[in-house]
């Protein structure tokens, strides 16, 4: 079957070095177009050999090793995968459980592209991550859950799932172990909401995408009602790996509490964009300097956003923050998806500001107020420093917005929206107050028009 690629993926470098320092377990292939077939898989990446292994495992021993392995969810939340797992309720003499695994394929955050990477180049290591997951938890459907703009993709991931059904790898029976699973691919709506796990769910369920009130969570109540665990592709891509090399071993990888090797995509004015697979802890000055070349303009680095649009910005002081979920929160922001965005000193902060927020004012659903009404003023109060018209109070009228948006909502993106903006405001409140006051924008030198429709 032919299928349909994006002509994008030369563009981008896909760096995984393979060796021992920096091991190469996600991006196997990556930039070989040719590299998605289970033939290659199985020959050249030592495919479904994790699978294999589990099989043999009880389930519950497959989920303690994933455990051990300390990996944590690649989604955002960096909670353990494997105490997820743990949650969904087990079978009791009482009563049987109808269980799901989805994965979540919404790739939606800004600066963010290595699901789709994985789905590219590696499907089958998320189809082996889906079985062996399934089995842990003794799920025997799972819904990978993907963008509904990722058509390509989507071509090839069914491609890959009707090759391992054709080879027994899903299906009845799974190579005799009495393990029976399906996996269905269900497009996502288009709406950036979507990726949150339970506006997922209601979306995978054919309603209005909109996030769910918690409790109860998916582990007691998810799709259908039943109990569902929610991961991430890159997580369950890491799985096999975990299997196949064993939990302990995979935990000396990365640092303590942050173990493994994560998938970071690097955008903006750096060198060498891409993805870069390395293990967690690194420092942010050398994935940007020493591997990615350093700025593309030859401009000096301003500003980074280490996790995805929803993290709060660096400034030069914490350019040396180990890349960990531990590190990265220490520093005041979050590494979130992995999406590395970088600014060079010619950026105006006040447009990258103004940008991310009409993005969160967008894709609020609308359902709590402190979002849907927060962020649109955020966005016009922006919109008027930006194009001239700004006031002395807006500064001090922006600041005192998000304490009343961030932690009052019903999910994280009025959260997502607050971060940003507070960090902006903060490390780069001189470029808002020279907007204000001199009406011309202090880093292109260029004065500030008012916008024909302004707010
Ligand atoms: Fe919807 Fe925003 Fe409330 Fe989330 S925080 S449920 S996106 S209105």
């Amino acid at each position: 079957m032919a299928i349909r690629t994006k002509p994008d993926h030369q563009r981008y470098t896909f760096e995984g070095f393979g060796s021992a320092k920096y091991p190469n377990l996600m991006l196997r292939g990556a930039g070989d177009l040719n590299n998605w077939p289970l033939a290659v898989y199985e020959s050249k990446h030592e495919g479904y050999a994790g699978m294999r292994k589990a099989l043999q495992m009880e389930p519950g021993a497959v989920i303690e090793d994933v455990k051990t392995s300390g990996i944590r969810g690649r989604g955002g939340a960096g909670f353990p995968a494997g105490l997820k797992w743990s949650f969904m309720p087990k079978d009791t003499a009482e009563r049987k459980f109808t269980r799901y695994l989805v994965i979540n394929a919404d790739e939606g955050e800004p600066g963010t592209f290595k699901d789709r990477a994985i789905l590219e180049y590696n499907p089958h290591q998320l189809i082996e991550g889906c079985i062996i997951a399934a089995y842990a938890m003794q799920a025997n459907t799972c819904y990978v859950y993907i963008r509904g703009e990722f058509l390509w993709l989507i071509e090839k991931l069914e491609a890959a799932i009707e090759e391992a059904k054709a080879k027994g790898y899903l299906g009845k029976d799974i190579l005799g172990s009495g393990f029976d699973l399906e996996i269905l691919v269900h497009r996502g709506a288009g709406a950036y909401i979507c990726g949150e796990e339970t506006a997922l769910l209601n979306s995978l369920e054919g309603r209005r995408g909109e996030p769910r009130v918690k409790p109860p969570f998916p582990a007691a109540k998810g799709v259908f009602g039943a109990p569902t665990t929610i991961n991430n592709v890159e997580t369950i891509a890491a799985v096999a790996p975990i299997l196949r090399m064993g939990g302990a071993e995979y935990a000396k990888l990365g640092t303590p509490k942050n173990t493994g090797t994560r998938v970071f995509c690097l955008s903006g004015h750096i060198k060498r964009p891409g993805l870069y697979e390395l293990p967690l802890g690194v420092p942010l000055d050398f994935i940007l300097n020493d591997l990615a070349g350093g700025s593309s303009t030859g401009k000096k680095i301003k500003a980074v956003i280490p996790g995805g649009a929803s993290a709060p910005v660096f400034s030069e002081k914490e350019f040396s923050t180990p890349m960990d979920f531990d590190a990265v929160r220490n520093a005041g922001s979050m590494a979130g998806s992995g999406g590395v965005i970088v600014l060079d000193e010619d950026t105006c902060m006040v447009q990258a500001c103004l940008r991310l927020i009409r993005f969160y004012a967008h894709e609020s659903c609308g359902q709590c107020t402190p979002c849907r009404e927060g962020c649109n003023w955020m966005e016009m109060i922006l919109h008027r420093i930006e194009h001239g018209q700004g006031r002395t109070e807006d500064l001090d009228l922006l600041a005192s917005m998000t304490p009343n948006i961030a932690g009052k909502t019903l999910c994280a993106l009025g959260d997502a929206a607050c971060g940003p903006m507070d960090s902006i405001l903060q490390k780069f409140r001189h470029e808002f107050v020279h907007h204000i006051e001199h009406k011309t924008c202090m880093v292109s030198g260029h004065r500030l028009l008012a916008h024909v429709g302004a707010h």
